[in-house]
């Protein structure tokens, strides 16, 4: 699909995610639909990511079509649409599951993939609910500061976004041995915070391993690790050092450099991306839009994985 060209999206004063066309269930006419999940109800400390699939909009109508490093027009590889935000209420979290598993299956029986704003973190469960339904136990790549896969006990609710990682795991969502953590450094709450990943065999690259092996390496280990599987990429934007992206809730000293972000999506190339997440984006705290003009770029460099892999399998 077309992008709008720049003077029309002026003239016009509506910001579809990368000036694309808008587009409904069955998408079958598409192969990727980007969807927002204006959703903050998960957030246990500063909330404000509901409004992120807005401001994402906004930043990504300055993203053109050609990427130069993988030297391909993206939206000519794919027909992407912007298929709108998931309606969710702001006080039921049950709902918003709910609903976005049902926006996402349909999306996923399309044979489309899915691309998605948060939100926060929380949304991923269901959105790896409904890759699971139509993929069965993928590969995940979760960039994050943090494990994910805390339990219920601290806050009373099971499926805040400290969680989704770990619902996912003891769901049968991600294939044992294909979790791949990396930007790891928050502290842990106790000895054992770590432990649910490591009994399913997940690799965890924390930032000391990115330091000393590069961001590059790490990709080409994990692309080697997954394969020809079925990949979703879950990327909490906190993965990213807070100078590079202060728009965010639980900010973590110590994270990759927006450029170390960028690089380390675009190295996966070759990866059978079937999804991919950016969450935690919080636009109320965010400077001269750093965090969303980042957040609209590293979708742009998924959606260029998925293009990479559509020219390289399509017949000519
Ligand atoms: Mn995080
Ligand atoms: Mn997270």
């Amino acid at each position: 699909m077309s992008q709008q060209s720049a003077f029309t999206y002026i003239r016009s004063g509506v910001t579809p995610f990368f000036r694309l066309p808008s587009g409904e269930a069955p998408y079958d006419a598409y192969d990727a639909v980007v969807l927002g999940v204006p959703y903050d109800g998960g957030t246990t400390m500063r909330p404000g990511a509901r409004f992120a699939p807005y401001e994402v909009r906004r930043a990504s109508a300055r993203i053109q079509c050609f990427h130069p490093q993988h030297r391909l027009d993206v939206f000519r590889a794919l027909r992407v649409v912007d298929g709108g935000n998931v309606p969710a209420p702001p006080f039921s979290g049950a709902a918003v599951r709910e609903l976005v598993e049902g926006m996402l299956l349909a999306v996923v029986e399309s044979d489309a993939t899915p691309f998605v704003v948060g939100g926060d973190h929380s949304i991923t469960l269901p959105i790896l609910r409904a890759i699971a339904r139509k993929h069965g136990p993928v590969a995940v790549i979760h960039v994050d500061a943090h494990l994910d896969t805390s339990t219920g006990e601290l806050w009373g609710d099971e499926f805040h976004h400290g969680t989704p990682i770990r619902h996912a795991l003891l769901e049968g969502l991600i294939e044992r041995g294909q979790l791949h953590q990396v930007g790891i450094r928050a502290s842990f709450g106790h000895p054992e915070e770590s432990a649910l990943s490591l009994a399913y065999d997940a690799r965890i690259y924390d930032m000391d391993a990115i330091d000393d092996r590069g961001v590059v390496a790490v990709a080409d280990q994990i692309r080697s690790d997954v394969g020809d599987r079925a990949v979703y990429l879950t990327f909490d934007v906190d993965g990213v050092d807070p100078s590079f992206a202060p728009g965010t809730g639980t900010p973590e000293s110590g994270g990759m450099s927006a450029r170390e972000a960028l690089r380390f999506v675009r190295a996966l190339a070759g990866v059978r991306l079937v999804g991919m997440d950016v969450v935690e984006v919080l636009p109320a705290l965010d400077h001269a839009d750093l965090t969303v003009d980042l957040a609209a770029r590293l979708l742009f460099e998924g959606l260029a994985l998925r293009a990479v892999r559509a020219s390289r399998t399509s017949p000519a």
